[in-house]
């Protein structure tokens, strides 16, 4: 018995395995998943890993994102991976779709709670607020699931993320895939890819509060 079974807590990789097996068991054209993607590296190993599977179309979709170029300099770099690896041709083509930029949802859905750690109650209102926008996307394209990059991050709480996922399928009446891509590696095969397609690494998460936790961490560090 693995320890996630001992603790009695969901392994939501091995739920995503189960259901791409039944999926290659039924055999058809490949589904259709909507994936919100927070950014180019996170996005990197998940892109690899589904296309084998899906049709997938990104949504980059991050009004938490305060600074306006960091935001633009986040949708080119992925476009730029998305066009590498279509050139590749040896998956699936992914496309992409750009939400529109409106950083004034997230500030207004952080009043009162801008003093919250990063991992904390805010983070779950931001989850919430852009896995909300793709489940609105993949009902208006019919796709057959949707999908978030954010639980390869080792910051992010990927069960959170997938209560909040599963219950938004119920509202949207669009199936939402497991997933925890941080298991069997994920994230460290993020960090190569990266550095493969020479892709913009941010060192903080995306909003100011983010950013001000980032500068103070590393003022903490010694050289
Ligand atoms: S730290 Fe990241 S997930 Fe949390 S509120 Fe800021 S941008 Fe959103």
């Amino acid at each position: 018995m693995c320890y996630d079974e001992f603790m009695n807590v969901r392994n939501y990789q091995k739920e995503l395995d189960k259901l791409i097996e039944k999926l290659k068991r039924d055999g058809g054209e490949p589904r259709h998943l909507v994936l919100h993607s927070c950014c180019a590296p996170c996005s990197s190993y998940c892109l690899e890993y589904l296309s084998q599977y899906f049709r997938i179309t990104v949504f980059y979709y991050n009004p938490n994102i305060t600074l306006e170029p960091e935001y633009r300099h986040r949708v080119e770099e992925q476009k730029r991976l998305i066009a590498a690896y279509n050139a590749k041709g040896d998956k699936y083509l992914i496309d992409i779709v750009e939400g529109d930029y409106e950083p004034g949802l997230f500030l207004e859905l952080s009043k009162g709670l801008e003093d919250c750690p990063e991992g904390g109650e805010r983070c779950f209102k931001c989850f919430r607020m852009r896995l909300e926008k793709t489940a609105e996307l993949a009902k208006e394209l019919k796709a057959d699931y949707f999908a978030t990059t954010l639980t390869i991050s080792p910051l992010k709480n990927a069960q959170k993320l997938n209560e909040i996922g599963e219950e938004l399928s119920k509202s949207y009446g669009v199936p939402w895939l497991p997933s925890d891509f941080k298991k069997r590696n994920g994230y460290k095969r993020s960090v190569e890819l990266s550095a493969e397609y020479d892709l913009y690494r941010q060192d903080y998460c995306g909003c100011g509060f983010s950013k001000a936790e980032s500068l103070k961490r590393a003022q903490k560090t010694p050289d």
